[in-house]
């Protein structure tokens, strides 16, 4: 396997190719190749494309480099202070060793923790397409309850695409046929009968930077992860929130779960069911039960629906006290 280093047009048409791929951090893209899951022909180094900026844009939102590191953008300034959410969710994630290393390209691009996809043995649709998928019958606790299908159930592992999802990020990316900024909402596929195909990004095709809108004056957001252990852990169930209220009614809420679902999952249902109502107990459990509607468990995964339930519940509890 060759390692090249290049420009970033040079890097692009490499990757395209060369049936090569980006390495930025490598802390997923190592693993995987140690594991043999992936073994890709060349690797593209884009560790020196001047890509690793944060800057506030002119229109109040903020524009993030895709190398920027999770750990820089997590103790940004303008991230702790304008998007909470953001912030929590990237130091929820990993130890802080990974996260001095993980970019935000990258983490975007996270490859799923499901076993059976990591270890060769088993049958994989996602790893080796029309192998069949060892999950569907196997130890499935922490598979996904939102958006399977009968090819694959894996959950996506990522929390700062969660926060992303509900904060309507928008990626941008530069390939062979030019630049696109693509809503964070239409980057994810679910999988299908082709869980190999986990994004819209085409073959050598680059995420340059990633744009968060402005927020409204008095926006709060808030993100919860829930999981087996309190570090260095996926979750099972967590939730992003960002809410205003205004009158005594919440006048605008975005709402995103990661752990339950194969790709980061907005929930418009618990959004409309939000919308319009005042911050009550009540209205947060409609919202949990709006949200949850759709779900289909597997044999050992259940309890996530309550669980994420749960999760929304206290995240919308947290960020109403504090407003
Ligand atoms: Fe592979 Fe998806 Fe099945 Fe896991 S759930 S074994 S990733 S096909």
């Amino acid at each position: 396997m060759q390692v090249f280093r290049f420009s970033q047009a040079r890097s692009i048409d490499a990757a395209a190719h060369s049936g090569g791929t980006f390495i930025a951090g490598g802390t997923t893209l190592v693993d995987l190749m140690k594991l043999n899951v992936l073994q890709p022909q060349s690797v593209v180094d884009i560790n020196g494309l001047p890509l690793d900026r944060v800057e506030t844009l002119p229109n109040g939102g903020l524009r993030i480099g895709a190398l920027v590191r999770n750990s820089d953008l997590a103790n940004h300034e303008a991230v702790r202070k304008n998007y909470a959410v953001l912030s929590e969710a990237l130091l929820s994630g990993a130890s802080p060793q990974l996260r001095n290393m993980a970019t935000t390209g990258g983490n975007l691009l996270q490859k799923t923790r499901c076993y059976y996809y990591r270890d060769v043995n088993y049958p994989c649709n996602k790893r080796q397409p029309g192998s069949g998928c060892a999950a569907l019958d196997g130890f499935n606790r922490i598979h996904a309850v939102l958006g399977g299908s009968d090819h694959c159930v894996a959950t996506h592992p990522s929390d700062m695409a969660v926060a992303m999802m509900a904060l309507e990020a928008t990626v941008h990316t530069q390939g062979a046929k030019g630049e696109r900024a693509i809503a964070l909402d239409e980057f994810y596929l679910v999988p299908g009968n082709t869980p190999d195909r986990e994004n819209v990004l085409a073959p050598g095709e680059l995420i340059t930077h990633v744009t968060l809108p402005a927020l409204a004056s008095g926006t709060r957001s808030c993100y919860l992860k829930l999981r087996d252990r309190q570090q260095y852990e996926f979750a099972l169930a967590s939730s992003a929130i960002v809410l205003t209220v205004r009158g005594g009614q919440i006048q605008r809420a975005r709402v995103a779960f990661g752990g339950v679902a194969t790709r980061p999952w907005r929930s418009r249902e618990a959004e409309e069911a939000l919308e319009g109502q005042p911050p009550t107990p009540a209205t947060f459990r409609r919202a949990a039960d709006a949200a949850m509607a759709n779900a289909r468990p597997l044999k050992y995964n259940a309890f996530k629906i309550e669980l994420a339930k749960r999760a929304l519940v206290r995240t919308l509890q947290q960020t109403t006290e504090a407003a």
